[in-house]
């Protein structure tokens, strides 16, 4: 089968591979389209010990059973593979699993013709719902799970919030894109890259902003912070904008660790919470809402073919693409 291979830092080579084998609990998927995401930017970028090359990456999946239970089903997958009998697996917070393996980590991801998983990781989908819009249920389920963990500590409904979100991707757009579908109007998206800001604004009824160009935002002005890029200085603006009493809820990790205000956390009672991933029920909550358009028309998601995985890799590294999400197909041939 061809795969789209990360061979080493800033090199991903599509060539043959021996095509996967499926073993005793797994299904054989063929692969429709697979986004790249952030994490696999950071793999890239050698960045990411926990992802050794040579390695097939990707998890973010639109697929069909071709061999197992649900053969013949259009699915997407939980891309973590969890042990289902742990403290966190048994409370439904099985993002926390002990146990927990990843596609395109510790096993060959969907850069791929094909790929196995585990059966108990499939989710089924509504069998009319786009190959496009099932790609995007994993970043849309990161999305749900933050906005879910940011109602549990806000104060006041999340309509009547004042909310912003920091950087321009997937998970900070599919993120806007959900808070306006809950009736949020007070959404300022921020981000750095001038083709993405675009993108954002066509997408999405919010207000743009320019770090390196506008005038900073007030400082406690905002009820609820989702920083979907996680870097030093995106934390320190969290910290600066959030309004005392307010939310700061932590979704992106590009550095993994920084100096934060424990002051102004401490005397105005900032709540600041890490989210990773999601659970089970929040991809199959992510794929109902994108199949009840939730998140809008997805026209701002960029289709490519897998074989030209390698190029979509260096225009995203150098951020010479618009699209807060580009999607590889890897069958030509397929819807
Ligand atoms: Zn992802
Ligand atoms: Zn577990």
């Amino acid at each position: 089968m061809k795969a789209l291979v990360y061979t080493n830092p800033h090199e991903v080579i599509y060539r043959d591979e021996p095509p996967p084998v499926r073993g005793v609990g797994e299904v054989l998927i063929r692969i429709d389209a697979v986004g790249i995401c952030g994490s696999d930017m950071h793999a890239y970028h050698g960045r990411d010990p926990r992802r050794v090359p040579p390695l097939i990456l990707g998890h973010e999946i639109a697929g069909l059973i071709l061999e197992g239970p649900g053969e013949g089903r259009r699915v997407t997958v939980n891309p973590l593979i969890t042990c289902g009998v742990c403290e966190y697996c048994k409370q439904g917070r099985d993002n926390l699993c002990a146990n927990r393996t990843m596609i395109g980590m510790g096993r060959s991801g969907g850069f791929a013709e094909l790929m196995t998983t585990a059966a108990a990781s499939v989710i089924d989908i509504p069998q009319d719902m786009s190959t496009r819009a099932t790609a995007l249920t994993e970043p849309a389920a990161t999305a749900l799970h933050a906005l879910h963990v940011a109602s549990r500590a806000l104060l006041r409904p999340l309509p009547e919030c004042n909310v912003l979100v920091l950087g321009g991707g997937a998970v900070g757009l599919l993120s806007a894109l959900l808070l306006a579908s809950h009736g949020v109007r007070r959404i300022t998206v921020a981000e750095t890259n001038a083709l993405r800001r675009a993108s954002v604004a066509r997408a999405a009824r919010v207000t743009v902003h320019d770090p390196a160009a506008d005038a900073p935002l007030p400082d406690n002005s905002i009820d609820l912070v989702i920083d979907a890029v996680g870097a030093s200085a995106t934390r320190t603006a969290a910290l600066a904008a959030v309004k005392p009493g307010g939310v700061v809820v932590h979704v992106g990790l590009a550095d993994w660790a920084s100096e934060i205000d424990m002051r102004k956390l401490t005397l105005a009672e900032i709540t600041l919470v890490g989210t990773y991933t999601y659970s089970t029920s929040d991809l199959r909550a992510a794929a109902r809402a994108l199949h009840e358009g939730a998140f809008g028309d997805l026209a701002w998601v960029e289709e490519r073919p897998l074989a030209e995985g390698a190029a979509a890799f260096r225009d995203l590294h150098e951020g010479r693409s618009a699209a807060a999400k580009i999607v590889l197909r890897p069958h030509a041939e397929a819807r």
